[in-house]
């Protein structure tokens, strides 16, 4: 969304480019959109170097490798159960940078956010994004429509933003913000 979370990554992890920090970035093979982080920051977005992005399923091979760093954009489309890769990560004393969405298309938050949050994260960040009803900056939902219409359930909780289907996504604020 328009909220600038992966931006948080550019800040992070741009500075890292021009140390000797090991660091290596990953994204889910489920974004089908994108083939590296990017962000709308910026005329015309900035982009992560490609060569240090990796895309895919699970995060098992982020345990074997020498970065000091890991960061992980889209979080919320990886299984649950890749939290417990992160908190294997903290344990072996790299630094976890991850971003994503905390809620689906019904307001509800993302069982792998749930699991994050569980272990104990040194920080939160909150973003909002404007609400496209009312263009405050005060957004903190995702609503999905069909033809206009919200779709306030019997979707998966991740869709892709491939193009592959006729959905829209909205930034919603607490007052425009349908929930069933
Ligand atoms: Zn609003």
């Amino acid at each position: 969304m328009k909220s600038g979370k992966s931006g948080d990554l550019f800040s992070f992890f741009g500075p890292l480019g021009f140390s000797n920090v090991p660091w290596t970035a990953y994204m889910p093979s489920r974004n089908t959109r994108d083939n590296t982080i990017w962000s709308r920051m910026g005329r015309g977005g900035i982009r992560f170097d490609q060569s240090k992005v990796y895309k895919v399923d699970t995060l098992d091979i982020s345990l074997e490798t020498n970065d000091k760093v890991i960061g992980i954009d889209e979080i919320h489309m990886f299984d649950p159960n890749q939290a417990e890769i992160i908190g294997k990560l903290l344990a072996q004393g790299k630094d976890v940078v991850a971003a994503g969405l905390d809620m689906d298309y019904r307001g509800v938050v993302y069982d792998i956010i749930t699991r994050l949050i569980m272990i104990g994260p040194d920080e939160i960040i909150i973003h909002q994004a404007v609400c496209d009803v009312c263009k405050q900056w005060n957004a903190h939902f995702t609503q999905i429509l069909h033809n206009g219409i919200p779709v306030l359930e019997g979707l998966p909780s991740i869709i892709p933003d491939d193009k592959t289907h006729e959905y829209d996504y909205q930034s919603r604020c607490r007052e425009h913000f349908v929930r069933k």
